[in-house]
């Protein structure tokens, strides 16, 4: 069991999130009960989960609790105690306490809370949690909950944190006149959240709070014991868990599970080699830009198809970009050897840094020679197709590269960027340095200097130009990298929905950049994570977080001439670490879980398919691709022990993609080792 985390300092290390989740879950989704604001300000979630759980106490989801139960989702927490109107000097019952944690937090409002929980093992867990918390007015009971707490009653309010069949009689009588009573009522799978108002001896009134989803509440006024209730309802006990969103998704998936598998088996169009994924692809070649996905960074299948397909557009369709989730000073590494450029002077040596077997494996070193061999049938280097890096991370490159730009082109503003970039040098090496003081700060003492430096770039721009445009539009990149990273590590501490934000927004106006930068027939190809292609709009990012993409903003500003292409995968391998800069592992990737678009495509028993879910599908597939399910995404880092929380979440697959691209085995990527980090790669490019 955790208590709550304290810095160095005595300082309340989770205070920060837990802001953030009261103005992002609670507040901007429409609570607005100052009393539940504050309480839930101040309670310690992280306290009431397994200690390997508390990095995710403040996201809006269920998390497990031992016998098999969850703690509620913050979001119901709040909506619950709202709609109960708990105030100072209340006496309140809550049936179904489960960790204690919403127990905690009517309790810092009322003035006496009954908790009842039926599991002896998380009665006397939350016994001690309120305890040690000092939450000294809440009473947690081990019993049938349903039956109420006679001895206690009336209750200013109660408050039922599980499903049950019909309204518990015994509960209604124990409200004082004037009493609420919120409580999920309904079939097993689903229920709707009741509010009842005792408004005399014999009268209530009672609304309807719309559709919740809640573990079952078992006991004589609700359901039978699990083993009966599973036999009676069909439903199969195993599946019963916890999950995103309120409760159980795992059993609604149960029912509807055919039906996306059913559709996605009927329309998908299975490819047996890459070639003839190539093929199925060129559809999407009218398009002025393609992005392909990636369910994983480390999975072979996914770099070889992108790549197949690639090639496919480079050299039937005119496509003459590609940019990808990558550093753009080691990209221009890449993109030299591509076009038979000559080598950039900065970075000494590409990819060195974490995730290195992202961009430095076998697959991009094959993809890059085989492009390398279109290009050569150009005779124009500069109509050739580039490689380019769209990404955030490369401050320190950037500045060096900006430098030797400057030192080339006019050493006198060389001298000035050189001044105004020493602001950032004692935090080059460790960027996230600079964040946490400017926080301490309260102020970002280098931003000024980084966009001064861009801005007499730019004004420079057109005599800078004549001498060499595109030196100056790889130079003007870096000076642009250096102001959004300045951007980026100052923010990365005030949530991770602003710093994602800018992230792709700067990778969108990368891309945007260079596709003007190469001129009115440009056509692009985007590889980047499954993440940043889908749609955000159509899942939890967008929907919950605020977070938007590279996907949707291309919608929008390409509108039916970009591809949005999601990939996905069953099992198999992964290149991952467990940490951040921790070593690259060769992980085993768990089978999906059943109730995720990767189990209905697993289910559909085809091993690699091709599976339009644009406007071009048929409607009836595309609905039953629009229902929101789980979807895993797997980054640098793979977390099999705490794979639900770390890697799935809600989306809308045929809203979210254009097509979906699926392999049901897929082996990690073939890593290559790094080069040393001061010298020149022993085999330039990508030490093959
Ligand atoms: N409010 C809890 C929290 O903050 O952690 C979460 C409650 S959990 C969703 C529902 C709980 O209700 C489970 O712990 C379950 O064991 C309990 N429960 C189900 N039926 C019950 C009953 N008849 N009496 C008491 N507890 C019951």
């Amino acid at each position: 069991m955790s208590v709550p985390e304290n810095g160095p300092d005595g300082t309340d290390i989770h205070a920060r999130d837990r802001a953030f989740m009261v103005a992002r879950h609670l507040e901007a989704r429409g609570i607005v009960d100052p009393y539940v604001l504050t309480a839930m300000g101040k309670v310690p979630r992280e306290a009431f989960v397994a200690t390997p759980l508390s990095e995710f106490a403040y996201e809006d989801s269920a998390l497990p609790i031992e016998a098999g139960q969850t703690i509620s989702q913050p979001y119901i927490v709040a909506r619950m105690i709202e709609l109960a109107e708990i105030r100072p000097g209340d006496k309140v019952l809550e049936v179904g306490s489960g960790s204690g944690y919403a127990a905690a937090v009517m309790g810092a409002i009322a003035s006496h809370v009954y908790a009842i929980e039926r599991h002896e093992e998380l009665a006397e867990r939350a016994r001690t949690r309120e305890h040690r918390l000092g939450y000294r007015n809440v009473e947690i009971i081990c019993g049938d909950g349903t039956k109420g707490l006679p001895g206690e009653a009336p209750f200013d309010a109660i408050v039922v944190s599980a499903g049950g069949p019909k309204m518990p009689e015994a509960l209604k009588r124990q409200l004082a006149i004037g009493g609420r009573l919120v409580i999920p009522v309904g079939p097993s799978v689903h229920q709707t959240l009741m509010l009842v108002r005792r408004t005399g001896e014999d009268t209530f009134v009672q609304e309807d709070h719309g559709a919740v989803t809640f573990v079952p509440l078992i006991g004589e006024g609700g359901w039978a014991a699990p083993e009966t209730a599973a036999k009676e309802s069909g439903i199969d006990a195993e599946t019963s868990g916890f999950a995103h969103g309120l409760h159980g998704p795992a059993r609604r998936a149960k029912i509807s599970r055919s039906v996306p598998s059913h559709a996605i088996a009927g329309a998908a169009e299975p490819f047996g080699d890459l070639n003839e994924l190539a093929a199925l692809t060129e559809r999407f070649a009218d398009r002025r830009v393609v992005l392909l996905g990636e369910a994983t960074h480390g999975t072979a299948e996914f770099y070889d198809a992108r790549a197949r397909i690639t090639e496919t557009l480079v050299r039937k369709h005119g496509f003459n970009i590609v940019a990808v989730e990558a550093d753009w000073p080691d990209a221009t590494v890449y993109d030299a050897f591509a076009r038979g450029l000559p080598r950039p002077s900065v970075p000494e040596s590409a990819f060195s840094r974490f995730p290195v077997w992202m961009w430095r494996n076998a697959q991009v070193g094959n993809f890059l020679q085989r492009l390398q061999a279109i290009n050569e049938r150009i005779a124009d280097p500069a109509q050739r197709a580039g490689f380019y890096g769209l990404d955030v991370y490369s401050l320190s490159t950037s500045i060096s590269a900006v430098l030797d730009y400057l030192d080339r082109v006019d050493t006198e503003a060389a001298r000035i960027a050189r001044e105004r970039y020493g602001c950032l040098a004692p935090f080059r090496a460790e960027p996230a340095r600079y964040g946490r003081m400017a926080l301490s700060r309260g102020y970002a003492m280098c931003e000024k200097p980084v966009t001064d430096t861009l801005v007499d770039l730019l004004r420079r721009r057109l005599g800078y130009l004549v001498r060499d445009g595109s030196a100056f539009f790889d130079a003007e990149q870096n000076a642009r990298i250096v102001a959004t990273a300045e951007q980026y590590y100052r923010i990365m501490y005030y949530g991770t929905a602003q710093s994602w934000n800018l992230r792709d927004q700067h990778m969108f106006d990368t891309l945007e950049r260079i596709i003007d930068h190469r001129g009115p027939g440009s056509k692009a190809v985007v590889w980047a994570h499954n993440s940043h292609i889908g749609s955000a709009e159509f899942t939890e990012m967008g929907q919950v977080r605020g977070e938007h993409n590279i996907g949707q903003l291309a919608r929008v500003r390409f509108g039916e001439d970009c591809a949005l292409i999601g990939f996905g995968t069953d099992r198999g391998t992964v290149a991952a670490a467990s940490n951040w800069d921790e070593p690259m592992e060769i992980k085993r990737v768990q089978p999906a879980r059943d109730d995720s678009f990767e189990g209905y495509s697993r289910e559909a028993g085809i091993d690699a398919f091709f599976l339009e879910t644009g406007p071009g599908q048929k409607r009836s597939v595309r609905d039953a691709l629009a229902e929101p399910q789980l979807e895993r995404a797997i980054g640098v880092i793979y977390r099999p022990d705490t794979e639900l929380l770390s890697h799935y979440f809600q989306a809308e697959l045929s809203k979210q993609f254009d097509a979906w691209i699926w392999f049901t085995e897929t082996q990690a990527v073939a890593a290559r080792p790094q080069s040393h980090p001061h010298g020149p790669d022993e085999t330039y490019p990508f030490g093959l």
